[in-house]
């Protein structure tokens, strides 16, 4: 029989989350679960039905218009995508040939070595250092021609500071994808004004998280005209929908307020909790600065997991991580639902 997929494919991962039965609070994915902004969901009640019997621009210029004037940059230097996955995706298409490396730490966004392989690039884990920060001199001595760095991280949720994101800009051969899926949450990382002056940087954020968007599906990247035009170019067209590009730039021009305040109560009840699993046997908080707290566990992190499922509360369970062991990672939500997740560490550390 004749090969179908080409080979290899089949060694490559696909992303299939299993639903879970039972679970009525799902804070396995970061998401927002304080709802959706609300002048976003006005323009999306009062869409034109011209939005979806029309094509929408190529590359979602009113949403590209809106975020250039928000930063302060040129729209030549912003592109969106279909979510920050299809703009990963992309830049590594853009950016590297086939052979070519990708540096991320591991832990990090799993996604990153699926792309790269997707990419016909070879993804490159290294282990964080003993205090669980992105190792930069181990991303420099792989000589990647692609370091992706995930600040916070995803799942340990940690910051790398500005002097060590400077010395991996200024001393990589090639491209520094940052990516900021979380940096709503942490206001003091923020590379997205600075980018387009250095050439090789190209900045990721996602209107998934902090926005509430997640399922309008909407990234986008900012970083020098031209490797944002390679990145368009790798991209292709019309990958952000017409709703998608109306909705997000309202959200970006009217709710912003509302984004902060969220992102303000949830850094508050990430640290609540943290503060409540502290000194406890067992269970070890690291210093998340994402929408999550992210728990290294003595015992088997799937039935941690299967623990909460039995509560019906949707936790992520990390098996093995790489210097880490087992982990949990719990999204946040507002305080009346995660009083389920405190009374959860009174059950199992007691
Ligand atoms: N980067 C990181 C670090 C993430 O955690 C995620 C989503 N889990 C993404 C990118 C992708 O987000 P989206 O495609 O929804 O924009």
């Amino acid at each position: 029989m004749s090969r179908i997929a080409r080979a290899g494919l089949d060694r490559i991962p696909t992303y299939a989350p299993q639903p879970l039965d039972g679970v009525d609070l799902d804070l396995r994915d970061n998401v927002n679960l304080w709802g959706a902004p609300p002048h976003a969901m006005a323009a999306l009640r009062a869409a034109d039905p011209l939005l979806l019997t029309q094509y929408p621009s190529v590359g979602a210029t009113r949403l590209i218009d809106t975020l250039a004037t928000s930063l302060g940059v040129r729209a030549s230097e912003v592109v969106a995508g279909c979510g920050s996955d299809d703009l990963i995706d992309a830049c590594f298409r853009a950016v590297a040939s086939p052979g070519d490396r990708v540096a991320h730490a591991d832990p990090s966004f799993s996604m990153v070595p699926v792309f790269a392989r997707l990419n016909h690039l070879e993804p490159v884990g290294v282990p964080l250092l003993q205090n669980g920060a992105t190792d930069i001199d181990g991303m420099l001595a792989t000589g990647a021609r692609i370091m992706y760095l995930c600040s916070p991280n995803n799942p340990t949720g940690t910051v790398t500071p500005a002097s060590e994101v400077r010395r991996l800009i200024r001393e990589a051969p090639g491209i520094v994808v940052i990516d900021e899926a979380y940096a709503e949450f942490a206001p003091e990382t923020d590379w997205r004004v600075e980018a387009p002056a250095m050439e090789r940087v190209f900045v990721l954020r996602t209107f998934s998280k902090a926005w509430g968007l997640a399922g309008l599906r909407v990234g986008y990247g900012v970083g020098a005209s031209a490797l944002v035009e390679s990145v368009i170019r790798s991209r292709g067209p019309y990958k952000v929908n017409a709703l998608a590009d109306r909705v997000a730039a309202v959200a970006v021009e009217q709710d912003s307020a509302w984004m902060q305040q969220v992102a303000r109560e949830t850094r508050e009840y990430r640290d609540r909790l943290n503060t409540l699993v502290r000194g406890r046997v067992g269970i070890r908080p690291w210093d998340s600065r994402g929408n999550f707290v992210f728990w290294e566990v003595a015992d088997d992190a799937t039935q941690l997991a299967a623990r909460f499922q039995a509560r019906g509360i949707g936790v992520r369970a990390f098996r093995g991580l790489r210097g880490i062991g087992d982990a949990l990672r719990i999204g946040m939500a507002p305080w009346d639902q995660l009083t389920r997740v405190a009374s959860m560490i009174e059950e199992l550390w007691p």
